[in-house]
């Protein structure tokens, strides 16, 4: 995704692949711990299972990450509100500093917790999943309960 390896365009200037073609923008919204073991790798599994391009989505990252409410809804809101329909909701186990002396299976049940919310809150858009741990990179698209 950059100048170097991806060329120029005719006028001599990389715009990025923006207006390439003709498909609607697909755009995403991922939230993630800031935990520096799994942020890159968060992305990774985040752009391979959605398709989205590391400038295809918003990211935000915070202690805890979708374990926890988010400081304020201005970054969630700003993404959907500009077009953002794949939503990623990331966590990990294997000791999280934003939630202290939590187990595994609490932080789970936590980060469980609020993706049901989001799902409530943003109900057109697809939402993913996401668990880190020292074993990898869990991701799966989740749903509604019936
Ligand atoms: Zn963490």
């Amino acid at each position: 995704m950059n100048a170097i390896t991806r060329g120029t365009t005719a006028q001599g200037l990389y715009k990025g692949s923006k207006g390439m073609d003709d498909r609607k923008e697909v755009l995403g919204f991922l939230r993630t711990c800031i935990d520096r073991r799994f942020v890159a790798e968060s992305r990774h599994a985040f752009e391979q299972f959605t398709g989205l391009k590391p400038t295809d989505y918003w990211h935000e990252s915070y202690a805890g990450g979708s374990a926890l409410p988010p400081p304020n809804t201005i970054g969630e809101e700003y993404a959907v509100a500009h077009g953002a329909t794949l939503l990623g909701w990331q966590a990990h186990i294997d000791v999280c500093g934003g939630i202290p002396g939590a187990s595994n299976e609490q932080i789970e049940r936590m980060l469980d917790q609020r993706i049901l919310v989001m799902l409530a809150k943003y109900p057109a858009a697809r939402h993913f999943r996401i668990l880190a741990s020292d074993r990898g990179i869990d991701i799966r698209e989740v749903h509604p309960p019936q």
